[in-house]
């Protein structure tokens, strides 16, 4: 059939699993493959990157003499998710994610020598792509165009063609391509609102959610799902960052700094405040969403011997980068705020309760707590690091609302199986069809630290282009 077709593969969508997908295809023996991306430029969410991602048995992290293993990473990836992800397709992630650091080294990605931990597991897997994801997009692509990959920009596919159950190519309006197999590798749906709400509701919030990746990522992958029975799976998983929403769309921070002091609606605390940005996500699930960021005034203006301490408030840096530092807790944009009434300031902490509507006594109660802790060098409830306690004792006080805002990517998408084939309805596979990356559901789950998400593009991508090369050739 693949020499009737007018192309062998096509792959729909040019972010680092679809031009994982046309290379590894290419690799396999695949000899026309085309890349339609809907959008002006190449590399969709993954080009934004921070560039961090997770692999066990990589030849870096040997390299690093860091002991781990694929078991050890099974074993975290299933407890940080509540096993809540899909084994099949987890197994071939995470088995496959070292092989695939090397394949990408190989491919010109540059990688810091050091690795991190970009999340809460015990062993160092983060992988840093030095100059971000673009740096990986890049390399990708420049094996595409020394190799006769076409790719085909501004065609934003609505359809896919289907005979006799089987797909066989793509179309945009009346433009009709076929192929001995399609991987989908669309992206997530976080440009659009109205999906967030739908698929992601917990991250969907009137007036404050705002999407941090690429406009392509329109998920049209659910529509391409109806079209031919493909099953749809992961509601409302991803990963959202919360804030004060005080920064303009666009600008995000990820992280909380971790001399703030969080508490719940009830004005308790209720986390590590320097807890990483996945985990932070989960700590909000927990108490409903919402909650309040309190500092006072040496954060905003510190003393001279403090300074270092109040400037990089964060444990993940990466290699390779400038630190980062706070970027709604600034003294320009907080007094602004406080003019606005976006947020308030009072001589007392009694006085940021009450501007709130929190009680009065419990807040000053857990306040006067934490300070304690600060004197002592030790948080006694939750283990916050030494040098990230620092007491909240200068007048005046500060108190932001904080909730989820911004959505960092979606990960409700097509029922993939170990070899990354799409699955009907049915229960049987839909043949010609694959699918890798963020258009997927079930590979990630509620925990997307540690660069999960860029694994799963990459590993996933390989593991669609391999399976579909095979089955185009198969046809031949
Ligand atoms: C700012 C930012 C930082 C991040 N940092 C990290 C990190 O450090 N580590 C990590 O693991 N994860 C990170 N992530 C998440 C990760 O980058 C993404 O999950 C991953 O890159 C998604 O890759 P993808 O190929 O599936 O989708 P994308 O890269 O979004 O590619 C999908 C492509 O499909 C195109 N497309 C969509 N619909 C169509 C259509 N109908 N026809 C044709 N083309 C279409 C889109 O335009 C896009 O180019 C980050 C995300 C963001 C936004």
């Amino acid at each position: 059939m693949a020499g009737e077709v007018d192309f062998d593969v096509v792959v729909i969508g040019s972010g680092a699993a679809g031009l994982s997908a046309a290379v590894t295809a290419h690799e396999q023996g695949a000899q026309r493959i085309l890349v339609a991306e809907s959008e002006g430029v190449v590399g969709g969410s993954s080009r934004l990157a921070g560039g961090i991602v997770m692999a066990a048995e990589s030849r870096l992290q040997k390299e690093a003499g860091i002991q781990d293993s694929v078991d050890d990473l099974l074993h975290d990836y299933l407890t940080f998710n509540q096993y809540g992800a899909q084994i099949g397709p987890v197994r071939t992630l995470l088995r496959r994610s070292g092989d695939t650091i090397d394949w990408l080294q190989e491919h010109g990605v540059p990688f810091a020598p050091e690795l991190i931990k970009a999340g809460i597991e015990r062993n160092r897997r983060g992988h840093a792509v030095l100059g971000g994801g673009q740096a990986l997009v890049d390399s990708l692509h420049r094996y595409c165009r020394n190799n006769g990959i076409e790719i085909a920009l501004g065609r934003r596919v609505d359809r896919l063609l289907v005979r006799d159950g089987a797909v066989h190519g793509i179309a945009v309006g009346d433009d009709e391509v076929t192929a001995g197999s399609v991987v989908i590798a669309t992206g997530g749906f976080g440009a659009d609102l109205e999906k967030v709400a739908q698929f992601m509701p917990s991250a969907y919030e009137e007036g404050w959610t705002w999407y941090i990746g690429a406009d392509g990522s329109r998920g049209d992958a659910i529509a391409m799902a109806a079209e031919v029975g493909a099953q749809l799976t992961g509601r409302d998983n991803g990963l959202r960052t919360v804030g004060p929403k005080f920064l303009p769309n666009k600008l995000n921070e990820a992280y909380q700094p971790g001399w703030g002091v969080m508490v719940d609606p009830q004005g308790r605390r209720f986390m590590d405040e320097s807890s990483l940005y996945a985990l932070v996500d989960q700590h909000y699930h927990h108490i409903g969403d919402r909650g309040f960021m309190i500092f006072d005034e040496a954060a905003m203006r510190p003393p001279a011997e403090l300074a270092d301490r109040y400037r990089s408030p964060y444990p993940l840096q990466f290699p390779g980068r400038e630190p980062f530092r706070p970027r709604n807790y600034q003294p320009d944009l907080v007094d602004e705020m406080v003019a606005k009434g976006r947020m308030f300031t009072a001589d007392t902490v009694a006085g940021l309760a009450a501007a709130v509507g929190l009680s009065e006594d419990v807040l000053t109660g857990e306040i006067e707590r934490y300070n304690r802790f600060c004197e002592t060098g030790g948080d006694r409830d939750f283990g916050k690091p030494a040098e990230y306690l620092l007491p909240v004792s200068t007048a005046p006080y500060y108190i932001a609302e904080v909730r989820p805002c911004t959505v960092n990517l979606t990960a409700y998408g097509l029922r993939i199986d170990a070899n990354s084939q799409v699955v009907h309805e049915s229960g049987t596979e839909i043949q010609g069809l694959y699918a890798a990356g963020e258009c997927t559901g079930g590979v990630l789950a509620r925990y997307t630290g540690s660069g999960n998400a860029l694994a799963n593009a990459c590993v996933m991508g390989r593991n669609a282009g391999e399976s579909a090369a095979r089955h185009a050739l198969s046809a031949v």
